[in-house]
């Protein structure tokens, strides 16, 4: 065994430069056994280490930058995986996860055809932390951050959209513009969706308060209104809310590019 690991280990550090050295021209380089021996433990071994490219790739893409000239905006689908937002497991059954993520993508469309860039902070139903989340924006350095959720309330009377933005010293800059991009938004969603409106408020959300650029946190509406809930899970709702968003956000750029 100690023979093999060490014949596994010279395969492992020679592998790829006596490859670069054959194919310096050649794009990507791949670590790939020498033998067919499929019961070989080298073999098993090699086939286990990642292909040099996409290892690569990832470390490239940590280290671009957008082109500034083209605005980009991360959105950032509220919860996901095992947490779930608000939900009701009982009829009628709905999970605010499900529904930031479809608003996300929709919002997501629509800026791609305005022709923006974007990002999104998850893709799928997966749990990603909040401070994650902050960081993923901060190391893309987008032009703004929007942060999508759905609202939940003890009594069944509240109602409508409300915007939050942070407030703090440190960054004034930072608390105008994000003030201004929420209430270009809350515009916008309104006028798309005829929702009630709550107003443009303070929040100490942790997704807006350790982002370093321009940030909101939309709630969409809430899920404990039996009247604005069915509204909520009609998509057609989803898309007025995502298009008033993208509506927000064209406004706010073109005032401020
Ligand atoms: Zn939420």
């Amino acid at each position: 065994m100690k023979y093999l690991r060490s014949i596994f280990m010279m395969l492992v550090l020679l592998g790829p430069l006596s490859l670069s050295a054959r194919t310096s021209s050649e794009a990507p380089l791949q670590v790939k056994p020498r033998h067919k021996s499929g019961s070989s433990a080298i073999t098993k071994k090699l086939k286990q280490i990642p292909p040099v490219e996409p290892f690569l790739t990832a470390q490239a893409k940590a280290t671009i930058h957008p082109p500034s000239d083209l605005p980009h905006i991360v959105i950032d689908p509220g919860h996901g995986g095992e947490d779930y937002g608000t939900y009701s497991i009982k009829s009628p059954k709905y999970q605010e996860k499900l529904l930031t993520l479809s608003s996300a993508m929709m919002l997501k469309r629509f800026l791609n055809q305005m022709g923006y860039k974007t990002s999104l902070t998850r893709k799928d139903d997966s749990f990603i932390s909040l401070e994650d989340r902050a960081a993923i924006a901060n190391n893309l350095k987008p032009t703004l951050f929007v942060s999508i959720h759905y609202n939940s309330a003890p009594s069944v009377e509240a109602e409508g959209v409300e915007i939050y933005y942070y407030k703090n010293d440190d960054s004034r800059r930072r608390v105008t513009k994000s003030k201004e991009l929420a209430h270009d938004v809350l515009k916008r969603v309104l006028n798309a969706t005829q929702a009630k409106s709550r107003g443009v408020k303070h929040g100490n959300f942790a997704v807006i308060r350790e982002t370093e650029m321009p940030a909101i946190l939309i709630e969409g509406g809430f899920l404990s209104h039996p009247d604005e809930r069915s509204r909520i899970k009609n998509p057609t709702y989803l898309k007025q809310l995502a298009w008033g968003i993208a509506l927000g956000i064209d406004d706010y750029v073109q005032k401020n590019n």
